[in-house]
């Protein structure tokens, strides 16, 4: 069932449901269709079907430290969530992402990627990933071969969703469910907690007239996204100061991103340019990408990364557009002179690099409230999103050493940035397309203790008995693949648990 908060008299959810989830996006409609299939389930979701100012203008907020997206824009506010501007590039993590590093504080998860492979079907399944990438010759066949051979890096492809939109896909099978029922224009504000605290007694909603209701449940599970679980746990401080689950201080710590950056242009050899003309499949399906091998990170003690090799098509000029780019590029001053001509870089390379990789869990990367508060008297976020000297070092690495092994290949020549070998502590900021991948994890982060985490191995929120969140706040490191497939996955195994 859908209804609207906005519409409804009364109060639409009353009694107790088996479960009370927040948060309508990929994480929370998951979980209510597997929870929904043996139990009673409300699901709450802020936004309406559609975007809408009301509900986006709640997702402003501050940005300190490293240079972000504007938070409004970074993530949707409706039914559906975020997964209604995703690209769609999908891969589970590494197996050696959940092992702890020597060289690195805070890696390592409580449970290992044996945990999350049982579910690698169906996560492929409810994402409408059809098969691998649909080229069946790679132009850099031989190349690939080579720098895998050289020993360093290793190729490994992206799995594509449609890209699925949670919101259009699965809202028939919302309404359908006579188990489910799911609120929209019902913002939670309030996390209420039994007297001893130790356990969650309702949620408070409110729709946008202002109009309040309480939703009780046997057990509640906050999917509100990777910025917004640490903002609620934070804001619900009538009864707990320092916030629900925070008696650490580790809520809204660890903000980890994949910072992404161009780091190099690179050459092909004329027997390589040929082979990718005669098999020309777009600029996005002859894309390839490489990986460091568990033995490279150690030895250069540096992070997971996943660096593409991009083609560009203005490769195949022909006839006097061809002989007109070689004469531009014969020298770097002509090519700068006729850059300033055109008012635009001319591009002499057959390609760029780009790199997007795991950054270090770094306690004072965080998420914290600010003073100005939202229409529900809600305190804003403040993003102050930090990177450590070994996030850098390892982009540095990755450009050098993947240039090393490209040249090695025959495959043709990097030139990497003039920043790569420079000795600057921090990365240039050279607009959004060098910023991250709207991947917002780790801050309520998977831990063995309270010490080091927000929530347990189950993602049961530490100290109270019927909370639990989901997302990839609750990641303990962020690898380097792109999170929603692993969200799917870490939500299926959260399925399971609450029903056993
Ligand atoms: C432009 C863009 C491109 C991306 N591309 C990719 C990609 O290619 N691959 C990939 O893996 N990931 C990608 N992502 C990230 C992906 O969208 C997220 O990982 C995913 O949507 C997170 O799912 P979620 O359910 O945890 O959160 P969300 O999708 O953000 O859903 C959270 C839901 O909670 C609701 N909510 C929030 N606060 C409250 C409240 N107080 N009360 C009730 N409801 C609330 C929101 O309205 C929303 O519906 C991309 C993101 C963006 C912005």
């Amino acid at each position: 069932m859908l209804i609207d908060l906005n519409e409804v008299e009364g109060d639409p959810v009353e009694g107790v449901a088996d479960y009370c989830i927040c948060g309508a996006g990929v994480a929370g409609i998951v979980l209510a269709l597997e929870l929904a299939k043996h139990s009673n389930v409300i699901l709450l979701e802020a936004g309406g079907t559609y975007l809408s100012g009301d509900s986006q203008d709640i997702y402003k907020g501050e940005i300190v430290g490293r240079p972000y997206f504007d938070l409004a824009l970074t993530r949707l506010r409706y039914f559906g969530g975020s997964s209604n501007h995703w690209g769609g590039y999908c891969r589970p993590l590494d197996a050696h992402d959940f092992v702890p590093k020597s060289y690195v504080d805070f890696s390592g998860w409580p449970i290992r990627r044996e945990h999350l492979d049982p579910y690698v079907e169906r996560a492929r399944e409810i994402l409408d990933i059809a098969g691998e990438r649909g080229v069946t010759s790679s132009p850099y066949d031989a190349a690939e071969a080579a720098i895998e051979r050289a020993g360093s890096l290793q190729p490994f492809a992206f799995w594509w969703s449609t890209p699925t939109r949670f919101g259009s896909k699965y809202e028939g099978a919302i309404r359908s469910n006579p188990n489910l029922t799911c609120v929209l224009n019902a913002n939670v504000v309030d996390i209420g907690l039994v007297d001893d605290h130790d356990a969650v007694d309702f949620l408070e909603v409110r729709n946008y007239a202002g109009r309040s209701s309480r939703v009780r449940a046997k057990a509640f599970i906050v999917a509100a996204g990777g910025i917004e679980n640490p903002r609620l746990l934070l804001n619900c401080n009538k009864q707990i100061p320092e916030g629900i689950g925070n008696g650490a201080g580790l809520v809204g710590r660890f903000f980890t991103e994949h910072p992404h950056h161009f780091v190099g242009a690179f050459l092909l050899e004329d027997r390589v340019k040929a082979q990718l003309e005669a098999n020309w499949v777009g600029a996005r399906a002859a894309t390839r990408f490489f990986a460091p091998t568990v033995a490279l990170m150690e030895r250069e003690q540096i992070l997971n990364f996943g660096l593409r090799v991009i083609p560009s098509q203005t490769t195949f000029m022909r006839g006097f557009r061809s002989r007109l780019k070689d004469l531009v590029c014969s020298a770097d001053w002509i090519a700068s002179a006729a850059g300033s001509l055109r008012g635009e870089e001319v591009n002499c390379f057959d390609g760029a690099l780009r790199i997007e990789s795991e950054s270090t869990p770094n306690p004072n990367s965080l998420i914290r409230l600010g003073s100005e508060t939202d229409r529900f008297g809600m305190r804003r976020v403040v993003l102050d999103w930090q990177l450590s000297a070994i996030d850098i070092h390892t982009i540095r690495t990755a450009a050098v050493r993947f240039g090393e092994a490209f040249a090695q290949s025959g495959a043709g020549r990097v030139r990497v940035e003039e920043w790569i070998l420079s000795d600057d502590a921090d990365l240039p900021s050279r607009g959004n397309d060098e910023v991250g991948g709207n991947h917002h994890m780790c801050t309520t982060r998977m831990g063995t203790t309270p010490r080091d985490g927000v929530v347990d191995s189950d993602q049961r929120v530490f100290g109270i008995d019927n909370l639990y969140l989901a997302g990839s706040s609750v990641f303990a490191t962020g690898g380097h693949a792109n999170p929603t497939f692993t969200i799917v996955q870490m939500t299926l195994r959260l399925a399971d648990h609450l029903r056993a």
